[in-house]
């Protein structure tokens, strides 16, 4: 990346009062090579896809303060250009991706812990800071990060806060929204605002600020600082693991622990194909037909309650308990569910939130999908909160065969049918879902969303073309019929389409031994 001094140069009242001489120093780069990296998250888009979308950033920038920001913000309105607010992008339904380029806005470089307010028990950081490398700072300080994503140790701050997702801790402490104390954030007019109080965890006046941002997948504005709560560390953190002879036999413990009172931090499942195909590829994992891993945390006196239960609950299910060994190494494997890319091929997740209630429909509806798409989808998922399930359904695909790989694509929206037909929802709008804003909350809701969007970005520039419209590059938004209809005719494509091969020839080895 080159080096480039630009001078502040916001309009009055745009920047705080003090700070408009200020010189910083921020990277940016024209660099084609450097574009093209930007211009795809986890999911690459194939190269055929640039008839709609201008995937391409005109420039990449990164800034490493607050004020470099909301210059760029300033200078995206002048140009009129778009600006995306980008993490790890480790996210793939396109949040971080330019549909008709202009400038990426790559948060990483503004990592740091700015304060550890121990009197409080808050941190207060960057947004370009790692779940992990945070985790870390604090374990090192006898603190504890209650919640954060599985891809913690890519992810960030400010990404995580933008697609509002669940994680690991979010089932006993809440997801990332519930704990922001508060945020600085950069409006698409340059404007900066903190949305909370770094002293008191709620706001008893008026609507809640922090969540306004939670979720708006970088298109309400630009995260540039978090005031986040932390915990002193449990006296124990305990994981163990059962063992049911499928998934579908597993819900009706699921029912009686959410009602038991036993509040885990973390509940996670996984099914038999998804520990053979990792046996598949040489990695350690136990032979059975699905794991559950639950993780305990508190006094050492209340987790072993808490496991006497878990015990009890499980067993009354048919579940097996599995060696405390076994259920270590689960946690420990927490962050590396997709280690089966090893074998070459890309694993492409889908994402839903379903009710409790219909767990084990949802699981026979996705099987069904599966087969009739000529796939194999391994499911693992987390349990969010007492009444949510997350489930994680991912196939193997051969990203370099466009039509294989876009064809695979309908199976997201096709398993987002089965979680709207069952009372849940597809997680995530992004690019390829923004359709799906009517249909979670109504048609006037989602015109008070897209509402608050033309108040508070007039110019359009922030992130344009997701969660309120997937944009193409000709600056008109695909209607969302069309596509829902280009998706369903992917899943239909699919279905003719000879059976994928890839990863059996790996699993008939194991098989075999
Ligand atoms: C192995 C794996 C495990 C995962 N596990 C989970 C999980 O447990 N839970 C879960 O919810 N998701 C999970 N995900 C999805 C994804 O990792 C998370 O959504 C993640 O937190 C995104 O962070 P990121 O830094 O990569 O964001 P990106 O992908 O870069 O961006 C995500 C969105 O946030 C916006 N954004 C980025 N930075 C900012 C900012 N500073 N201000 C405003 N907007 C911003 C972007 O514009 C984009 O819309 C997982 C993904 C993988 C690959």
């Amino acid at each position: 990346m080159g080096m480039t001094a630009y001078h502040l140069w916001a309009a009055e009242g745009h920047l705080e009062r003090g700070r408009r001489e200020q010189v910083f120093i921020m990277e940016t780069s024209d660099d084609k090579l450097e574009r093209r990296l930007y211009s795809h998250d986890l999911a690459p888009l194939p190269k055929e896809m640039d008839v709609i979308f201008k995937t391409m950033p005109d420039q990449v920038v990164r800034p490493g303060y607050a004020q470099e920001v909301a210059q760029m913000v300033v200078k995206a309105n002048a140009t009129m250009k778009p600006i995306v607010p980008r993490g790890a992008g480790t996210w793939g339904l396109g949040g971080s991706v330019p549909v008709k380029g202009g400038y990426v806005l790559d948060m990483t470089a503004m990592n740091k812990v700015l304060a550890l307010d121990e009197k409080n028990l808050s941190v207060t950081v960057q947004p370009g800071i790692t779940w992990k490398a945070l985790a870390d700072i604090l374990d090192s300080k006898g603190y504890f990060l209650p919640c954060y994503p599985s891809s913690a140790p890519s992810a960030t701050l400010g990404g995580w806060i933008g697609t509002g997702g669940t994680g690991i801790g979010a089932y006993k402490y809440g997801s990332a929204g519930d704990l922001i104390r508060d945020m600085e954030i950069v409006l698409p007019t340059g404007i900066m605002i903190h949305t909370g109080d770094k002293h008191v965890s709620s706001n008893g006046g008026g609507p809640n600020l922090n969540w306004l941002f939670v979720g708006s997948e970088g298109t309400y504005g630009i995260v540039t600082e978090v005031t986040f709560s932390i915990l002193p560390k449990p006296e124990e953190l305990r994981p163990v693991a059962y063992s049911f002879d499928d998934l579908s036999k597993f819900s009706p413990a699921l029912k009686k622990l959410v009602r038991s009172g036993v509040t885990p931090m973390h509940i996670m499942f996984g099914d038999r194909l998804h520990f053979e195909y990792l046996r598949a590829i040489g990695k350690h994992a136990p032979d059975v037909g699905c794991m559950i891993t639950c993780t305990l945390t508190g006094s050492k006196a209340s987790v072993d309650l808490e496991e006497k239960t878990l015990d009890e609950i499980m067993a009354a299910a048919g579940g097996k308990k599995e060696p405390k060994e076994t259920a270590e190494h689960e946690w420990d494997e927490r962050s590396y569910e997709f280690r089966v890319r090893e074998m070459g091929a890309g694993a492409i997740p889908g994402e839903i939130l379903v009710p409790i209630e219909n767990f084990e429909k949802v699981l026979k509806e996705t099987a069904e999908l599966t087969k009739s798409m000529k796939l194999k989808a391994p499911v693992i998922g987390t349990v969010a909160d007492n009444n949510t399930v997350m489930l994680m359904p991912y196939y193997l695909t051969d990203e370099h065969n466009f039509l294989r790989s876009t064809a695979a694509m309908g199976f997201g929206k096709k398993l987002g049918d089965i979680a709207f037909e069952n009372g849940g929802r597809p997680v995530g709008l992004g690019i390829f879902f923004a359709g799906n804003l009517a249909k979670y909350r109504g048609k006037n809701g989602a015109n008070l969303i897209r509402g608050i969007k033309d108040l508070i970005d007039p110019n359009g520039i922030m992130n344009p073309g997701k969660m309120v419209e997937t944009g193409t590059r000709w600056g008109i938004s695909m209607p969302a019929f069309m596509m829902n209809f280009g998706m369903n005719m992917m899943a239909g494509m699919k279905r003719l389409m000879p059976r994928d091969k890839i990863g059996e020839k790996e699993l008939s080895e194991l098989k075999k031994h």
